[in-house]
């Protein structure tokens, strides 16, 4: 058997990830996350009056309880694995944003007729729909967000993410196929949906500003926070700028245990739809005494048959459930029995 499109196509994912410079992996960004954590670590120190010596910062940067988790080798798991799959998955989104886009367009046009191609320089509408884009997006990922926690069919596939007890910027890829699925078939219908009302305002297919593929105020986040939003670190957004951006700790308390942080700030890089929609939950300057993870003791976390599988167990079981509590048919009633 020749394994060796196989491989190929898993190295081609993989240096897509990390050397694409707009990718969510890509190793500028880590490396620009690792900066920005070493200046927040030294600006705290120094503030303190404490010694700033490389070593101690590189322990606070990496925990040994971290880095030699279960939890992390499974984050580790499930990036390779997400790496292989993403690809794939994205061939199973049902919707395509282009068709949903084009769609838009076409309804709009049958409705108020076909507008001119717009007048202005091509930066101002380019600058307009890839702000326009950006909020669909994060709108997108805020419902998909909030319907994972509130159907239980979908939070069965999300709280593998949840299961996470550590947090690196590696749990940022502990997410379930399934969760992935209906992700971005809702980013299509958001995206889809701007982008074609996008084109019909200004009269013409208009482009965003893009860096490998991604929207570029997107990856201006990923290079900012991203990735920090799974760490220890606890670099809050307080005041009116925690109730615009989701700043790492905004993510943090989303991970807690505590019942007062459940179900909330399910936003990715804006904490303004939270706010909107009453999910907002903004941290206190301090750090908080924070534990992560949802079932603590379950025998199965962390490995491919508790994460994995199991999900499908579940989740199958709730329909059944949902399916036996649906109103029955009233039986017809027997026919009458003629009379001899
Ligand atoms: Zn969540
Ligand atoms: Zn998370």
């Amino acid at each position: 058997m020749d394994f060796s499109p196989g491989v190929s196509y898993f190295f081609g994912q993989l240096s897509k990830a990390f050397f694409a410079p707009g990718s969510h992996a890509s190793l500028l960004s880590l490396a620009g996350a690792l900066l920005i954590a070493l200046g927040f670590l030294f600006v705290r120190r120094y503030r303190k009056g404490r010694r700033i010596r490389v070593k101690t910062m590189l322990r606070a940067l990496f925990p040994r309880h971290i880095v030699t988790s279960k939890s992390t080798l499974a984050d580790l798991g499930y990036f390779y694995f997400n790496i292989f799959l993403f690809g794939l998955i994205f061939g199973w989104a049902l919707l395509s944003y282009e068709v949903v886009s084009h769609s838009v367009a076409e309804v709009l046009t049958a409705a108020f007729g076909a507008r001119q191609p717009s007048a202005l320089p091509a930066y101002v509408y380019r600058t307009a729909i890839t702000i326009l884009l950006f909020l669909a997006y994060e709108l997108g990922y805020w419902l998909n967000h909030y319907l994972s926690h509130r159907i239980a069919f979908l939070w069965e596939f999300h709280k593998v993410h949840h299961s996470a007890t550590v947090l690196t910027p590696l749990t940022n890829f502990r997410v379930h196929p399934v969760y992935m699925c209906v992700f971005l078939n809702i980013l299509a219908l958001f995206i889809g949906t701007a982008n074609g009302f996008g084109d019909y305002i200004f009269g013409q297919s208009t482009r965003q500003y893009v860096l490998s593929e991604n929207n570029i105020i997107l990856v201006f986040f990923i290079y900012v926070y991203v990735h920090l939003q799974h760490t220890q670190l606890w670099i809050s957004f307080t005041g009116w700028l925690g109730h615009l951006f989701m700043s790492p700790a905004h993510h943090q308390i989303h991970h807690s245990r505590n019942p007062a942080h459940f179900n909330k700030n399910l936003g990715s890089c804006l904490a303004l739809w939270d706010w909107m929609f009453g999910t907002l939950y903004v941290p206190a300057a301090e750090p908080e005494k924070l534990e992560f993870g949802v079932e603590p003791d379950r025998p199965n976390a962390h490995t491919i048959r508790g994460e994995l599988i199991a999900p499908f167990g579940r989740a199958a079981l709730l329909l059944k459930h949902l399916v036996e509590r649906l109103p029955q048919a009233a039986p017809l009633p027997a026919p009458e029995q003629k009379r001899a």
